[in-house]
């Protein structure tokens, strides 16, 4: 499905953004399919919601995208926009671990054209209610204080007056005392601060979120030569290598095109069938 051709080789986006996403996006744009992305600032993308529960996002994660890559566009004038959108939830396997799942979305003007990024995967979102600072100190390697940077607020979660983008013991100290002198309760709530230039498992997320999207973007579509082709479904069934019976492993990949909607299956090659270990006959 790869091509030697780069649509976006020598043309220029806009990325708005004030969270220092461009440091992954705009290298990895210009590596991969030699797409210029210029920085956009002078909109607070705050508007649109924050982590902090203050703002609500506008929208769903992909709305919000779009939006923000349409400002950037108007801003900058480009026909193409970049922008992107996190969110925050439990793993989907255990329902245990947080997580954090990336969307970064490319809207092309010049083709009509939506390209759509995702990576999902571990989150840096440890979060203490601590009634002293000794209690507080404890909760510091679980945060990965401090390469991963706090935020704090009186009381509980939803204190709106909090102080963000903590990062040195002594500010930590200094915010510490500010909250517990506030605080009601004789509380104080301590999070890590989601936003990507304070938390750098996010800022790789954002990468791999990119990576993918940059891959989708230098692949074409074969009936209508769009970029944007992508496997959007995985078919399971790979029979077991002893018994034959199908199995919850993948046999094939349904790919897609974002503009003329072409499909194509193509069966996952290079197996010699399940392991009988995954085999619902063979492995009860
Ligand atoms: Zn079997
Ligand atoms: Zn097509």
């Amino acid at each position: 499905m790869s091509n030697h051709l780069k649509p976006y080789d020598g043309l220029k986006a806009s990325l708005l953004t004030q969270h220092g996403k461009e440091s992954v996006i705009c290298p990895e744009m210009l590596n991969t399919n030699g797409l210029e992305v210029i920085h956009v600032t002078g909109y607070d993308t705050d508007k649109l919601g924050t982590f902090t529960r203050d703002i609500p996002r506008y929208g769903s994660q992909l709305e919000a995208a779009r939006k923000k890559a349409r400002v950037g566009m108007e801003l900058s004038g480009t026909q193409i926009g970049i922008a992107s959108e996190g969110a925050f939830a439990n793993d989907p396997y255990t329902g245990l671990i947080p997580w954090n799942y990336e969307l970064v979305l490319m809207v092309d003007d010049t083709r009509n054209i939506e390209i759509v990024g995702f990576f999902g995967g571990e989150a840096q979102s440890a979060s203490k209610l601590a009634s002293s600072w000794d209690e507080l100190t404890v909760f510091l390697s679980e945060a990965q204080f401090p390469s991963h940077q706090l935020v704090i607020r009186p009381d509980d979660e939803y204190q709106l007056e909090c102080r963000k983008a903590i990062n040195t013991i002594e500010s930590l100290k200094e915010a510490y005392d500010w909250a517990a002198k506030l605080s009601k309760s004789g509380n104080v709530f301590v999070e890590n601060d989601l936003r990507a230039h304070t938390n750098p498992t996010r800022m790789a997320n954002i990468l791999k979120a990119t990576q993918d999207l940059a891959k989708k973007m230098a692949c074409l579509c074969p009936e209508c030569k769009s970029p944007g082709f992508s496997i959007t479904e995985t078919k399971k069934g790979l029979p077991c290598r002893h018994c034959g019976a199908p199995t919850n492993l993948p046999i094939a990949n349904m790919w897609s095109c974002v503009k003329c909607g072409h499909k194509e299956g193509v069966a996952i090659t290079n197996q010699d069938g399940a392991d009988p270990s995954r085999c619902n006959y063979c492995n009860p």
